[in-house]
């Protein structure tokens, strides 16, 4: 059948019609910012802290385009007598935002939660080199990834929080108990308290000891003192008289 001449206008004005009473959706980019999902996969930060080196995450992503470099370091014991260990230390991790297709493997595959993503998705290069983000640029993407959304009321308390929680409590009670005051040594029997005043003047200082004069020396005893010299005899007689 042939169509009716001037359907097609109508049709054409009947859908603007039709549009013009909705709300728009066009969202005015750059001016005004997209309200995006908390878990947009916008790009991939990376808390090292956390990370291992345990290469999972390089293995299974399927674009091969995490890269990260390491070397062995050894750890003295901890305890006397005890072995040394030797860690993972990271020395490059680096992912290329050219090459990845967002799937989110490496993310999942993490065991020691090193990975996240945010949802900051402005990070378009005009040098595609720049696009491979090494791990400076990697742990920056970590300040804008969102805090986990909230537990289902009821659900059982995670077990680092619940640590932490526990810890935090034994803190504040050993802070709370009240400390005996000690004594100080070298001191005997109690002191009498001193009426408060409100305002404590400042204490006399106490006089030193000066230094004592010379002391008699006090004569031994059992021993007589030392004897005058006797007066000198004048020669015998060899007669027996005396001059
Ligand atoms: S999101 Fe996928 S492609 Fe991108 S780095 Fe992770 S595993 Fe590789
Ligand atoms: S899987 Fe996690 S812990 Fe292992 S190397 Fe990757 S980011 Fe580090």
């Amino acid at each position: 059948m042939a169509p009716i001449p001037g359907s097609g206008l109508a049709k054409g004005l009947a859908v603007t019609l039709r549009t013009m009473t909705k709300k728009t959706v066009t969202e005015q980019y750059p001016d005004v910012l997209p309200d995006l999902p908390p878990r947009t996969r916008g790009v991939i930060g990376l808390f090292e802290e956390n990370c291992t080196v345990c290469m999972l995450c390089a293995r299974e992503c399927p674009d091969w385009c995490i890269y990260i470099d390491s070397h062995k370091e050894t750890v003295p014991a901890a305890t006397p007598g005890g072995r040394e260990r030797s860690r993972n230390v990271l020395d490059r991790f680096a992912i290329d935002f050219s090459l990845c297709m967002y799937c989110g493997i490496c993310i999942e595959v993490c065991p020691f939660d090193a990975l996240f993503w945010s949802p900051e998705f402005e990070y378009a290069e005009t040098d595609i080199r720049e696009l491979t983000h090494e791990r400076d640029k990697l742990r920056e993407w970590m300040w804008t990834v969102p805090a986990p959304p909230a537990l289902d009321p009821g659900a059982e308390e995670p077990k680092e929080i619940a640590a932490a929680r526990k810890t935090a409590e034994k803190l504040a009670a050993t802070l709370a108990e009240p400390t005996e005051p000690t004594r100080p040594t070298g001191t005997t029997g109690t002191t009498e308290a001193t009426e408060s005043t409100g305002q404590t003047g400042p204490t006399e200082p106490t006089k030193p000891a000066g230094p004592t004069g010379p002391t008699e020396p006090t004569r031994p005893t059992g021993t007589t003192g030392p004897t005058g010299p006797t007066e000198p005899t004048g020669p015998t007689d060899p007669q027996g008289g005396q001059s």
